[in-house]
């Protein structure tokens, strides 16, 4: 049986968006920058304004009302990370600066663990967050990188996955989807296939998250992570999960107030799940706006959104393809509304220069994913990423600017 998905009203939808009625250049702005960063809903803002206004205490040590307050709002933000990824236990969830931030608790923790001689596995559709922590563990450990190359279309070649794997395998790591190319990776085969010979696994989530809810007890991933502010939440908070028996195995990343149980100069120990992993004070504010982006997401609905960035996905295709001596980088079947993009013998920067001119946000260069650019053989490429307030008449407005960009740079 088919399950029935709601309609998306962009048009409302936008109301929700104030920095969407903005101007730039003299030019309605039209946002396609959302892998980089996504705008923030009406309701993200008027509860960092609220924070702010009235309940702005540190947390966790208080006994004042306005601490306890803000320690209360903090935890239910925790509950919610929790339930949109459908952890067993709140404590499971680490709440963290950010992706890279998150990525680097566990490559940190992972240095004890690790003998010379082990393997880790990437792919080659990694982000620099997600290949430059686990090349500094193996500088600090022995162990080697291995990685998983990808076709024309940005596809992993599964079946060299399936050779790279061994007993010496310990760690694999893959984003669940590219931030350069739009390409789903398949990481219920690869989390699978880890853990037949005996690897953890981690999934970074930060470009799957805005498109997609991961449920990580189905997966049975050892760990995930992701970041607030590609979800419609604010920059500079994210998460980590990490099952109970791994964060309870693997060493605090910093030292510092809140991870703590008992401090002497002798001897400390540290605090519980998740505290031992939060050290210092976190980003309160940031924390709980990240929770009420997550319940904006879900009120609208990710098979929704899912349906709808399809449609805008497949309509960027075919309009920016009839452009002639235009190349999509990143054809594979299984993609999200990501188009990286160059014209014929002209740098995706002199695009992006004159597409801001008129309004249009694209970002250009190599997406912090030199490898997939060094595999294409290009400086880096013009990348428009969409989102589900963003409208199919905008995607035309870019059209027209890349045809406009062409014949001035020609
Ligand atoms: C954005 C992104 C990151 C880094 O996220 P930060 O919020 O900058 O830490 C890592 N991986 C992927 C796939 C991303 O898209």
């Amino acid at each position: 049986m088919q399950k029935e998905i709601d309609m998306l009203d962009v048009q409302k939808i936008r109301e929700d968006f104030p920095i969407l009625k903005r101007e730039v250049n003299g030019k309605p702005l039209v946002y396609f920058d959302n892998a980089a960063t996504s705008q923030t809903p009406q309701v993200v803002i008027d509860a960092i304004v609220d924070y702010y206004s009235n309940y702005n205490a540190n947390i966790h040590r208080g006994v004042h009302t306005l601490s306890q307050e803000a320690t209360d709002a903090y935890e239910i933000a925790r509950k919610k990370v929790q339930q949109h990824f459908n952890a067993k236990h709140a404590h499971e969830i680490i709440l963290t600066s950010g992706t890279t931030h998150s990525i680097n608790i566990i490559a940190t923790g992972f240095t004890n663990f690790l003998d010379k001689g082990d393997e880790i596995i990437v792919s080659a559709l990694e982000h620099h967050s997600n290949i430059v922590p686990w090349q500094m563990l193996c500088d600090r450990t022995g162990a080697i990188l291995k990685v998983i190359p990808m076709n024309e279309e940005g596809e992993l070649l599964m079946d060299i996955y399936d050779q790279l794997l061994s007993n010496k395998t310990k760690l694999v790591f893959t984003n669940h989807i590219s931030n350069a190319l739009g390409t789903i990776n398949p990481i219920e085969e690869i989390i699978d296939k880890a853990h037949e010979v005996g690897a953890a696994v981690l999934i970074d989530g930060a470009q799957s998250c805005p498109h997609i809810k991961p449920d990580v007890q189905a997966l049975d991933v050892d760990f995930y992570v992701a970041s607030a502010h590609k979800l419609c939440g604010p920059t500079g908070v994210g998460m980590l999960y990490g099952k109970e028996e791994w964060l309870n195995k693997l060493p605090p990343y910093q030292g510092g107030g809140e991870m703590i149980e008992q401090v002497t100069f002798e001897k400390t120990t540290y605090a519980g799940l998740p505290h031992k992993f939060e050290a210092g004070t976190p980003n309160i504010c940031g924390g709980i706006a990240f929770g009420v982006a997550l319940d904006y997401m879900n009120s609208i609905g990710f098979d929704t959104i899912a349906a709808y960035e399809k449609e805008l996905l497949d309509y960027g295709t075919q309009k920016l393809l009839e452009i002639e001596g235009l190349k999509i980088y990143g054809t594979a079947k299984n993609k999200t509304s990501v188009i990286s993009f160059n014209l014929e013998n002209i740098h995706p920067y002199d695009v992006g220069t004159i597409v801001d001119k008129l309004g249009i946000a694209v970002r250009t260069g190599h997406h912090c994913a030199q490898p997939i650019m060094d595999f294409y053989k290009i400086p880096g490429t013009v990348r428009a990423s969409f989102s589900f307030y963003n409208t199919k008449e905008e995607i035309d407005a870019l059209v027209e600017a890349v045809k406009k960009a062409k014949i001035m740079l020609r």
